[in-house]
Protein backbone atom coordinates (compact mmCIF):
# COMPACT_ATOMS: atom_id res chain seq x y z
CA UNK A 1 0.00 0.00 0.00
CA UNK A 2 0.90 3.30 -0.96
CA UNK A 3 1.77 5.96 1.33
CA UNK A 4 0.98 10.05 0.56
CA UNK A 5 3.05 12.81 1.72
CA UNK A 6 1.13 14.42 4.62
CA UNK A 7 1.90 17.91 3.45
CA UNK A 8 0.59 17.57 -0.47
CA UNK A 9 -0.73 14.26 -0.97
CA UNK A 10 1.81 12.98 -3.28
CA UNK A 11 3.70 10.23 -3.17
CA UNK A 12 6.23 8.50 -0.78
CA UNK A 13 9.81 7.16 -2.46
CA UNK A 14 12.52 5.37 -0.16
CA UNK A 15 15.89 6.75 -0.94
CA UNK A 16 18.45 4.44 0.12
CA UNK A 17 21.35 6.76 -0.13
CA UNK A 18 20.23 9.02 2.17
CA UNK A 19 17.84 6.45 4.33
CA UNK A 20 14.57 8.79 3.85
CA UNK A 21 11.18 8.32 2.99
CA UNK A 22 11.18 11.50 0.32
CA UNK A 23 7.76 12.81 -1.24
CA UNK A 24 7.88 12.74 -4.52
CA UNK A 25 6.08 16.06 -5.47
CA UNK A 26 7.41 18.03 -2.58
CA UNK A 27 10.84 16.80 -1.57
CA UNK A 28 9.51 16.64 2.17
CA UNK A 29 11.63 13.86 3.74
CA UNK A 30 10.77 11.49 6.47
CA UNK A 31 12.63 9.30 8.51
CA UNK A 32 11.66 5.46 8.62
CA UNK A 33 9.82 5.62 11.83
CA UNK A 34 7.98 8.47 10.82
CA UNK A 35 6.91 7.08 7.63
CA UNK A 36 5.95 3.83 9.49
CA UNK A 37 3.49 6.14 11.70
CA UNK A 38 1.81 7.57 9.04
CA UNK A 39 1.38 4.14 7.17
CA UNK A 40 -0.24 2.61 10.61
CA UNK A 41 -2.21 6.21 11.25
CA UNK A 42 -3.38 6.30 7.11
CA UNK A 43 -4.38 2.79 7.48
CA UNK A 44 -6.39 3.17 10.57
CA UNK A 45 -7.82 6.04 8.64
CA UNK A 46 -8.80 3.57 5.90
CA UNK A 47 -10.29 1.34 8.01
CA UNK A 48 -12.61 3.91 9.82
CA UNK A 49 -13.99 4.44 6.65
CA UNK A 50 -14.22 1.08 5.83
CA UNK A 51 -16.53 0.67 8.89
CA UNK A 52 -18.50 4.30 8.43
CA UNK A 53 -19.27 2.64 4.98
CA UNK A 54 -21.06 -0.49 6.29
CA UNK A 55 -22.59 1.30 8.61
CA UNK A 56 -24.62 3.39 5.86
CA UNK A 57 -25.12 0.19 4.31
CA UNK A 58 -26.83 -1.30 6.54
CA UNK A 59 -28.86 1.95 7.68
CA UNK A 60 -29.91 2.06 4.07
CA UNK A 61 -31.01 -1.15 4.20
CA UNK A 62 -33.25 -0.56 7.64
CA UNK A 63 -34.73 2.38 5.96
CA UNK A 64 -35.96 0.85 3.12
CA UNK A 65 -37.37 -1.86 5.01
CA UNK A 66 -38.98 0.44 7.65
CA UNK A 67 -40.61 1.90 4.57
CA UNK A 68 -42.15 -1.61 3.15
ZN1 LIG B 1 4.66 16.19 -0.46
Amino acid sequence: MPVYCPECGGQMHYNSSRKLYVCTSCGLTLTRSEYLLLKQKQRRELSNEDEEERWRRDYLKWWLSSKK
